[in-house]
């Protein structure tokens, strides 16, 4: 439990990897704050487990972070989480969702970073967590938007690693290879119309073909990298980029 005492907020930890995350934090004493969209009920009783706070703040809006941030207070741990994907050739990818996975997977941790930093400072301590992707580290095609978004965390952390290395905050990204969650189910329908592939070949030849391991990384194992982070032997990781793939980027 050497987290009780710190104020975690997760954003896009109602499902997935986020949700995964908040878990962990949780089981190491932290106060959680969760954010992200969903059924009522079911977020409830995830406050429930977690004896959590919760904002349903659209991170597509800077207003809306902005009152998250301000109703959150005390924010020791910030994990910039939310994410979304589009699939689709750069010369029909819709602007519109192009503007929002930049807006939700690099603009929305820019501002909560920016929110969060100031109190950090202040405290002598603080731990900035980006979920970003193996997609920080190498490309696919038919995900431009995702690409260049997550390869400008990894440079956005970074950067702010290195503003605050003598701070007591450390800022790192976690880079997943695929991640069994309803952001990769969501994917395999547009990835199967844009590669003319079945289903099962969407996620034997595209998705598990790019990791050695042969196995979806389980949002656990991530929870799990998300505490050592925080860990006060981890004072001396920042800026770094783990990445958690299967092997993914070795090859
Ligand atoms: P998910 O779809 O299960 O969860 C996404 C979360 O973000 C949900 O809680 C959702 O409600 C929330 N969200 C979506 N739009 C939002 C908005 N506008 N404002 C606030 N919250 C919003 O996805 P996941 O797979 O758990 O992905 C989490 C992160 O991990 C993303 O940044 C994603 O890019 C990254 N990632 C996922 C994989 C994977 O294989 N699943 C791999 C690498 C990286």
């Amino acid at each position: 439990m050497f987290l009780k005492g710190k104020r975690a907020l997760i954003t896009g930890s109602t499902s997935g990897i986020g949700l995964a995350v908040a878990r962990a934090l949780h089981a190491e004493g932290a106060e959680v704050i969760l954010n992200g969209f969903g059924d009522e009920a079911e977020i409830a009783a995830l406050r429930e487990e977690l004896s959590a706070d919760y904002s349903g703040a659209n991170l597509l809006d800077v207003v809306a972070i902005e009152a998250m941030m301000a109703e959150a207070g005390t924010v020791d741990i910030l994990v910039n989480n939310a994410g979304m994907q589009h699939v689709a050739p750069v010369d029909e990818f819709p602007t519109e969702k192009w503007d929002q996975v930049i807006g939700l997977n690099l603009t929305a941790p820019f501002h909560t970073t920016r929110l969060a930093v100031p109190g950090m400072k202040e405290r002598g301590w603080g731990r900035i967590i980006n979920t970003a992707s193996a997609h920080s580290l190498t490309a696919s095609p038919f995900k431009s938007a995702y690409n260049a978004s997550k390869h400008g965390i990894a440079g956005f952390t970074k950067t702010v690693a290195l503003e605050l290395a003598q701070t007591g905050v450390t800022a790192n990204c976690i880079s997943p290879g695929y991640v069994w969650t309803p952001l990769i189910e969501g994917q395999i329908p547009d990835t199967m119309k844009a590669r003319g592939l079945t289903r099962d070949e969407v996620i034997n030849d595209v998705l598990l073909a790019k990791q050695p391991t042969k196995k979806f990384v389980q949002p656990a194992e991530i929870g799990a990298l998300a505490v050592f982070l925080c860990r006060e032997e981890a004072g001396n990781v920042t800026g770094a980029n783990w990445s958690i793939d299967g092997g993914w980027t070795a090859e």
